[in-house]
């Protein structure tokens, strides 16, 4: 089966504390992330699932350079995630879906929807701090960096 693993962008894939402390000015990804996601499109396709508004996400991804790693209809930018996991894990019925995200909760609402997705909890951020009690949620993996997340993908 094809594999499609998606992405969330804030504390995920973005340095959004440093985007908050800079007054909005700074644009950067985590360090690892552009090696990650070049050696994952060669194995997988890649996507985004992001909560906010569609134009200021999408700035994050183009600031940062890599919006040319996503096509266009693998972008899934939501006012509120909740609500469209449904419809994405739809869109993806005959792939493997990975979900990497540093909400416990958004994962959980995907496992809850398809039990067959794969959950992977990027354990960084102010979410991730709190979250670990909130949702007796066990995740398919969890991960401190986004390299772990190709072999995960290649397992
Ligand atoms: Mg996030």
């Amino acid at each position: 089966m094809k594999k499609i693993v998606l992405f969330d962008i804030d504390y995920t894939l973005f340095d959004t504390d440093l985007f908050k402390d800079s007054q909005l000015k700074t644009y950067k990804l985590y360090n690892e992330v552009e090696d990650v996601l070049k050696d994952l499109s060669q194995v997988a396709e890649i996507g985004i699932f992001s909560q906010g508004e569609d134009v200021f996400q999408k700035e994050k991804l183009k600031q940062t350079l890599i919006d040319s790693h996503f096509g266009e209809e693998n972008v899934h930018i939501f006012a509120l995630k909740d609500y469209n996991i449904g419809s994405v894990i739809e869109k993806y019925k005959d792939r493997s879906v990975f979900f990497v995200d540093d909400k416990l909760e958004v994962l959980k609402l995907a496992k809850d929807l398809n039990g067959d997705v794969f959950t992977i909890w990027i354990k960084r951020g102010p979410f991730a701090a709190n979250q670990e009690n909130i949702t007796g949620f066990e995740p398919d993996a969890i991960i401190g960096n986004l390299s772990e997340v190709t072999p995960i993908i290649n397992s």
